[in-house]
This record gives structure tokens, sequence and C-alpha cells, in this order.
């Protein structure tokens, strides 16, 4: 079986990607499963570039097929920013928390009409021996809260609001959050590239 390996540190991602593309025939492999350290410095100024930097520095290390990707936070009356700064909008050390005060108190100002915001994510998959890069992306809708609300999730989630839900995207559940995520809708597109393209049907 051809052997597909997520370029990321994050365990939970590596979890989303196997539940998600269980049905194709792919060994899926984590950096921690094939003992690499995989650190790659995200110098990209595009979320296209980094998860392609992610995507290649797996490839170049490994000859497998690879898969990365890369989510921001753009925020319409902040001109797009934090984007591919989100998880060091506060600082290089920046917690989730801080990068939520900071975002709202940038925002404190801002009225109810003019805080939409979307997250984006792009996947990017690149075949070494194919010489094949492939990116898609997937795009989530909603407006920036005034203050925290939810206890799930992680990053901006507690002040990221869905009004078709009514519900910050801290008060979904894992499976909910999943169902409708920007990475979610991200992988997804990527599963039908995949499938096109080693002709996996299920
Ligand atoms: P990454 O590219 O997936 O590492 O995401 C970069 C940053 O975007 C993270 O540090 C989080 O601050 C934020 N982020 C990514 N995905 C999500 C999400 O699903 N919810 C909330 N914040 C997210």
């Amino acid at each position: 079986m051809k052997k597909l390996l997520i370029a990321t540190g994050n365990q939970d991602k590596v979890a989303e990607i196997k539940e998600k593309y269980r049905d194709l025939k792919f060994e899926i492999l984590s950096p921690e499963e094939l003992k690499l350290d995989f650190a790659v410095a995200e110098t990209g100024s595009t979320l296209e570039e980094n998860a392609l930097l992610k995507a290649r520095a797996g490839a170049e290390k490994t000859g497998l097929l690879t898969l990365a990707d890369d989510t921001g936070l753009a925020v319409e009356a902040l001109n797009g920013r934090p984007g591919v700064y989100s998880a060091r909008f506060a600082g290089p050390d920046a917690s989730y928390q801080d990068n939520n005060r900071h975002l709202l108190e940038l925002m404190k100002d801002i009225p109810a009409e003019r805080r939409q915001a979307a997250f984006c994510t792009v996947a990017a998959l690149v075949d070494p021996e194919r010489n094949l890069e492939v990116t898609v992306e997937g795009r989530l809708e909603g407006r920036i809260l005034t203050e925290f609300r939810g206890e799930r999730g992680f990053g901006y989630d507690p002040v990221f609001y869905l009004p078709e839900r009514g519900k910050s995207l801290a008060e979904l559940s894992l499976e909910e959050k999943n169902a409708v995520s920007h990475r979610a809708r991200a992988l997804e597109k990527m599963k039908s590239r995949l499938k096109e393209i080693y002709h996996q049907t299920e």
C-alpha cells in the first residue's frame, strides 16, 4: 500500500486525517511513527507557501508522498490579519488566550456589522516520485465575538461565532466542529484529489 506522510507534529491533526481518509488505500504515517524530528520554519508570507514548505520538507526527508496544512484567521476589519501570523499574533511565545485577548482588544471599537472573519486552511500535497504539487483551500465564515464563549476547541475557537449555528466554535463538540470546519473542508477537497490522482474508488 502507498504510504502517505502527514507532515505535522500535531497528533490531533494526524488522528483527524487518519479517520477522514480511513477508506483510502494509503498507509497514513506521522513523523512520530517514523521517528522523524519534524520542525520546519514557517517563513512563507502566505498560508499556501507555508503548507508547501512543510509538505516539501517531509517529502525531501523521506521520499514519501506528503501532506501538510497551514491555517490562519482573516479578520475583515483588520485587513485580513492575523492571517499567516495567527499562531504568534500577540508575540512570539503567545498562548491562545494571549492571542484572543489581543484580538478582542484591537477590535473593541469595531461595531457588530463589521466583525466578519474567516478561517482558511490550505492543504498541500507533494509527490516526489511524480514531481507533483497540489494545493486546496477550505474556508469557514463567521464573526468575531466581543467576549469569550465556550470551553471546547483550541486557538481562536472561543471568539469565533457561527451565525447559522448561534454558537461559538468552542461551544461545538469536536464532531460538530469537524463536520463544518475550514480544515475538514480542505481535507475533503484533498481527499477527492487523492482519489482522482491515485485512481482510488470507495
Ligand atoms: P496551524 O497552521 O494549524 O498550526 O494554525 C495556526 C494557528 O491558527 C493556530 O496556532 C491557532 O491559533 C489558529 N487555528 C488553526 N486552526 C484553528 C481552529 O480550528 N480553531 C481556532 N484556531 C485555529
